[in-house]
């Protein structure tokens, strides 16, 4: 017997029938003795539409009033979860953020979870055997008593950080895809699902792009060692054995648990990048701090960074990233900044996209990357920027090469099914 978060995303509850199999499922980990406790997002494509209306009521909105509106889809699911876990016999009560409560910042939209307590949950498991049933993607600030919500996804991050305060054994997000792949199978057909991936590679695949799971949630985990299982929801419930040592899936966890390891675990792709070059800018102390100060002041996160040595020892280029949503921003800021900067062109381009290839056993072999840029020149495919860290390196190259360079790199580190 053990205790069990059950994660489900917003195709899983899109209707009612899929909320009477999530049911199901549920009902499945109750009857083989678990404590469970369930985290459910909005019915799918609710939260969009709520965030259209708010829009539609007023562009420029009091990021309050948005909080308040869309954390309503959840609302919604937890409580029909709650009414079809009954209908089968099943004890269960649904709990709103500021019911438990999840204490959050007030960064309101993408607030941060600071607290939970889970002692009120954890006694009614013990009491009455109640499956809780929790809204996802929301929280409650506690000096200003006003709702929050996490971010796009969060519901991801609600269900480990509830894992966490409940102390279970393990949090398993139900998603429409029945795990971690090794890349995007529409791209790649020979895609591999992967059994068991580390939290840090698994916290580099969602940052560059794999959409399986909120950035966050992976953090969390990483930070409470809780182990996180990514597996499908479509699966007939009665079909799987709860005691099984694992049903189909990948199971993210700490390093020392994965046993084979390759160099290279997956790579990622985005396409939602921006390149702004700033040409002819002096070469001096301080050009830098006065291109990224103020992008930075206007809160534009900027990724990639490539200088060039100046050949006149006079003048350089200087090139990098931004997400594609800030690109008009981060050209305006530059834009309104050019006295200061003293550049002489601005060159930017939409049509990019970074591919990234990620592993932990970067760290302890020599010329992963060296390998990769053999293979793109040989597929004709022109870098335009590169960055690396100990376990990833990204390339930046034109957006209509995408689908070859992913190809050409998973084929060439041997992650093709076989
Ligand atoms: N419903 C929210 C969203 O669509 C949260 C989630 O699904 O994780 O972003
Ligand atoms: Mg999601």
């Amino acid at each position: 017997m053990g205790r069990l978060v059950m994660k489900f995303g917003g195709t899983s509850v899109a209707n009612i029938d899929r909320i009477r199999n999530v049911a199901r499922h549920v009902k499945r980990e109750v009857d083989a003795g678990h404590d469970v406790a369930v985290v459910v997002s909005a019915m799918a494509g609710k939260t969009n539409e709520l965030v259209e209306w708010c829009r539609e009521a007023s562009p420029l909105h009091d990021a309050r009033e948005y909080d308040a509106v869309v954390a309503s889809g959840e609302q919604i699911t937890s409580g029909l979860l709650a009414i079809a876990l009954q209908a089968i016999g099943i004890q269960a009560r649904s709990w709103q953020g500021w019911q438990i409560p999840i204490r959050t910042s007030d960064a309101h939209a993408s607030a941060r979870i600071l607290e939970i307590d889970g002692t009120e949950l954890i006694s009614r498991f013990k009491e009455r055997k109640e499956v809780a049933v929790i809204a996802g993607f929301q929280g409650i600030n506690p000096q200003t008593g006003r709702i929050t919500t996490l971010g796009r996804g969060g519901s991801d991050t609600s269900a480990v950080a509830i894992a966490a305060a409940v102390h279970a054994d393990r949090c398993d997000i139900y998603t429409d895809v029945d795990g971690v792949y090794t890349t995007d199978p529409r791209v790649v057909p020979k895609a591999r699902r992967l059994d068991k991936i580390a939290f840090e590679d698994m916290l580099e695949l969602a940052s560059q792009g794999a959409k399986v799971l909120q950035v966050r949630s992976v953090e969390l985990g990483m930070v409470h060692n809780m182990p996180i299982f990514v597996r499908s929801s479509f699966d007939k419930p009665e079909d799987i054995d709860p005691h099984a040592n694992q049903p189909p899936g990948t199971l993210i966890c700490s390093e020392e648990e994965i046993m084979e390891t390759h160099v290279v675990t997956g790579i990622a792709f985005s396409k939602d990048e921006a390149q702004i070059s700033v040409r002819q800018i002096q070469d001096k102390p301080g050009v830098a701090a006065s291109i990224f100060g103020p992008l930075a002041e206007a809160n534009i996160n900027v990724d990639m960074i490539v200088q060039n040595v100046s050949e006149d020892g006079a003048t350089t280029d200087l090139t990098f990233t931004v997400p594609a949503s800030d690109y008009t921003r981060a050209r305006d800021t530059i834009t309104s900044a050019k006295g200061r900067i003293g550049y002489q062109r601005l060159d930017s381009a939409t049509d990019v996209a970074k591919v990234s290839v990620i592993g932990s056993g970067m760290r302890s072999h020599a010329g992963v990357a060296a390998k990769a840029f053999a293979a793109l020149a040989t597929r004709n495919i022109n870098i335009r920027a590169i960055t690396t860290s100990e376990i990833k390196f990204s390339v930046l190259i034109d957006a209509a090469y995408t689908e070859l360079a992913v190809r050409t790199l998973h084929t060439l580190y041997g992650l093709d099914q076989v």
